[in-house]
């Protein structure tokens, strides 16, 4: 695929207004072992797009591919601050940090966890974590989570002292 058609079908999956197929198409290039899906998910990273950006970082974390960085961070570089209450680049750093992981040779995320507010829910959605067991309290709620790849435990306490929820690994 040349470059030109790379960014053609970047573009395709930015204009699109079905959430349905937008899913099928990150579906599509998460399973993807083609170096194409690497250069589609970097472009529609440095689209600027909220949505866009978090689902192509979402996605490239998936991938585990470490030779990726240096690109992922230059584009980190250059997108601009869009307010909100979490800023949107923040799951581009997240995915530096698993990527970071995976070259050091770690399979799964258990080494950080517990320097990250990764969302529980959002590890398990990726396919990280299985939770196993929530526990609502008055307060916050807890999360018993097991890792898919060792099998390490953890409990994730949700903080909401701040103006959205951090997560407590422990
Ligand atoms: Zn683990």
């Amino acid at each position: 695929m040349a470059s030109a058609d790379i960014k053609k079908k970047a573009k395709e999956i930015l204009i699109m207004n079905d959430m349905y197929l937008v899913d099928r198409e990150y579906q599509i290039l998460s399973l993807s072992k083609n170096p194409e899906s690497f250069q589609i998910l970097l472009e529609l990273l440095a689209s600027g797009d909220v949505l866009h950006v978090q689902e192509a970082a979402r996605v490239l974390a998936l991938k585990g591919d470490f030779r990726y960085i240096e690109d992922i961070l230059n584009i980190r570089k250059h997108l601009p601050s869009r307010g909100g209450l979490r800023d949107y680049r923040k799951s581009i750093d997240d995915t530096i940090l698993i990527l970071e992981e995976r070259k050091k040779g770690h399979e799964c995320n258990c080494g950080i966890y517990s320097k990250t507010s990764f969302h529980p829910r959002y590890e398990e959605k990726i396919g990280f974590i299985k939770i196993i067991n929530e526990v609502v309290n008055e307060n916050n709620t807890v999360y018993s989570c097991i890792c898919n790849k060792c099998d390490r435990k953890w409990q994730v306490e949700e903080d909401l002292t701040y103006h959205y929820p951090i997560f407590n690994w422990h």
